[in-house]
């Protein structure tokens, strides 16, 4: 049975660096939850309230509704999935695994069940009889994954699982954590820094900054929607043009900028006129040859990138300015470096966010 997990006002702080800063935030029964951010946002020190490696100064943490701030950890029922994998290199992979199945007493017959069943969920079933030092990075992951799973967690919390494991592997298993957790349902917290693993995973995510949440929602909601310029280059490629707010009507707005009058189709701010903002439009929604749009500028070709699926251009505008554009299923013909070409963009594609003074 899946449990919520709900965070009220949590801080904690190590001696001045205040590492979690008054985060609130309900994840729902069975939902697989990201936290994503850069390196000493405070990702990983709020995993650890949850595990109860770490009490917060102040909050609650509750797990369907119970206050666990005095549970200590191995009472949370928590399963837990580490970077480094953390398993006992000279166990086999039953040992390890069996572990905490010992600590909770269970009879002899049911441990080998849970194992046999856990094994198979993680695809490793044949490998239940060797020491884990013999096994790859990504099968001993698999193991770490299988032993945090076999006890039934309540919640599972998993810190930058794949971030040790090649790009091909790394895709492998983010697609296997997907389909174990939409079976098992368990809710789960995800720690990550790869916005790719985010985006292609979460059903919600935050976007973390200096301890605080910047931004909460689905990956769509946040790469459309961006919160503020910070979230709009964190998640996913983007350009951007600063400018100042003109007219805003009908949910609609003109925004002057130093290459020209941009127009957008709605607006998700309280902006007011003269306002600066920064507008933030993505290099898949920029179209070479621009056709009678209205947001359109002369740009010159730099460098043209051919990647086979996309290719990418580096354009600059009036020498002052430079965007990114890429352009999907490119065809034989291309432009060249030095080549004028007037670029469109659709007035969805002008995403204009708050400057952060
Ligand atoms: P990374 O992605 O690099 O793992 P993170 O987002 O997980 O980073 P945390 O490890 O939670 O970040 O660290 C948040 C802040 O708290 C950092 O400034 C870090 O230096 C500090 N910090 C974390 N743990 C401790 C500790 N045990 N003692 C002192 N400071 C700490």
């Amino acid at each position: 049975m899946s449990i919520s997990v709900e965070l009220n006002q949590i801080t904690k702080a190590f001696d001045t660096t205040v590492a979690v800063n008054d985060i609130s935030l309900t994840i729902a029964p069975g939902e697989l939850f990201f936290l994503l951010g850069p390196s000493g946002c405070g990702k990983s020190t709020l995993l650890r309230v949850l595990a109860g490696f770490y009490r917060p100064d102040a909050g609650e943490l509750l797990f369907d509704g119970e206050v666990m701030n005095n549970v200590p950890p191995h009472q949370r029922n928590t399963g837990m999935v580490f970077q480094n994998y953390a398993l006992w290199p000279h166990m086999t992979v039953r040992e390890n695994i069996e572990y905490g199945l010992r600590l909770r007493k269970l009879e002899k017959s049911t441990r080998k069940e849970k194992i046999a069943t856990v094994l198979e969920m993680v695809e490793m079933a044949d490998y239940r009889d060797r020491p884990v030092n013999t096994l790859s990075g990504g099968q001993q992951q698999r193991i770490a994954l299988a032993r945090a799973l076999v006890i039934e967690p309540s919640v599972l919390l998993l810190d930058e699982p794949l971030s040790n494991l090649d790009a091909a592997l790394r895709q492998n298993l983010r697609d296997e954590i997907k389909d174990i957790h939409s079976r098992t349902q368990i809710t789960t917290l995800y720690v990550t820094h790869d916005q790719v693993e985010a985006i292609s995973m979460a059903d919600r995510m935050a976007i973390m900054k200096d301890g605080v949440f910047v931004q909460v929602g689905t990956p769509r909601e946040i790469y459309q929607y961006p919160a503020d310029p910070f979230v709009a280059s964190f998640v996913g490629e983007t350009n951007f043009i600063t400018g100042n707010i003109q007219e805003i009507s009908n949910g609609k707005a003109t925004i002057e900028t130093p290459v020209g009058v941009l127009h957008t189709e709605s607006v998700h701010h309280d902006f007011t006129p003269g306002q600066e903002v920064s507008c933030s439009i993505r290099p898949e929604t920029i179209h070479l040859n621009g056709n009678s749009v209205p947001n359109q500028l002369t740009a010159k070709v730099g460098a043209v990138t051919y990647l086979g699926r996309v290719e990418e251009y580096e354009l600059s505008i009036a020498d002052s300015l430079k965007l990114k554009a890429i352009i999907h299923n490119p065809g034989t013909e291309t432009k060249k470096p030095g080549d004028t070409v007037n670029i469109s963009m659709s007035p969805k594609a002008i995403v204009p966010l708050p400057t952060n003074d």
